[in-house]
Order: C-alpha cells, then structure tokens, then sequence
C-alpha cells in the first residue's frame, strides 16, 4: 500500500503538509479525556487497524470540550487531532458543516475554504490514495455518531450500530 507520508516518488504528499500532519500525529490536540462528558463514540477502520474514542462536552448545542484517543496510522490520529482543534468552540451545525467539507475534501480533492480549516487543508492530497481516505474520514464519522447519541462508527459500510 502507498503512503501518502513517505517523500520521494510522484504523487506524494507536498512536504510542508507532511509536516503539518507529522505535528498532529505527534503532539496531539485534545488528547486528555473529559472530566464529564455529555456524549462519545468509538470509531474503527478495520482496513487499517484505526481505532478512535472521541469524548465530547455539549453545552446546548456548542461543542463546549471534545477529546480523543487512539491507536493507529499517523493519518488517522493526525486527522482525529485536527478535527478536535476545528470543532472545539463551535455549534454542532458547524461541526456537521465542518464533516460535510471534509468529505468533499475527500471525495473531490479539493479544499473548501472553510474558516479555520487550515491544518485540515494538509490533508487533502489524501484523496489521492482511496484506501487513506478512510484513515482520514475516521474521526469525522466517529464525531457524527458522538453527536447522535453515541454508539460505534465504521468506516465499513454495514458495520455501524448503535448499541
Ligand atoms: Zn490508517
């Protein structure tokens, strides 16, 4: 399998983004779990082995406090870092806006120019490699079960549940 992080070779990842997503993967953000969380879920992506617990305070409906922890690729937890710094602060609506653009992200390859979403933007060249792309939408799709009540997100179709 490729990887997208490894330098050398046509169609990698440019090396300012490897950085940025090298920083995330090791120093997370939001990595200390919540005191008293209203909501969470777990996310897992069998493909590669990505597991994500992400926790999440709501106050109303502004995402007051989140934090992960994992295991997995540099990818997946870089990922999962990011989009704990872009959703902390904001309203769930703009957290599920944040989730629709980057799946668009992923999906077209293009960036949205969403405010806020700079690091995000690192992984774009993702959507070049289709088996990453699940790595990276991990956290997303971990955060949208959180916000529907919580339960176990996959990244296989079929696999979700909500016990
Ligand atoms: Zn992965």
């Amino acid at each position: 399998m490729n990887d997208p992080l490894k330098t050398g070779g046509s169609g990698l990842l440019d090396e300012l983004y490897r950085e940025i997503i090298l920083d995330h993967y090791r120093r997370p953000r939001n990595h200390d779990p919540l005191k008293t969380p209203t909501c969470s879920a777990d996310g897992a992506n069998p493909l590669c082995g990505d597991t994500i617990h992400l926790e999440v305070g709501l106050d109303d409906h502004t995402i007051e406090d989140i934090a992960f922890a994992g295991a997995g690729c540099s990818i997946s937890q870089a990922s999962a870092s990011m989009m704990t710094e872009y959703v902390k602060g904001r309203t769930v609506e703009e957290a599920r806006k944040g989730a629709e653009a980057f799946q668009q992200m992923m999906t077209t390859g293009e960036t949205q120019d969403l405010e806020g979403f700079d690091d995000i933007d690192a992984l774009q060249g993702v959507s070049k490699f289709p088996a990453r792309v699940k790595c990276a939408s991990l956290a997303w799709k971990t955060l949208e079960q959180a916000l529907e009540g919580g339960g176990v997100a996959s990244t296989e179709e079929g696999e979700t549940s909500h016990d």
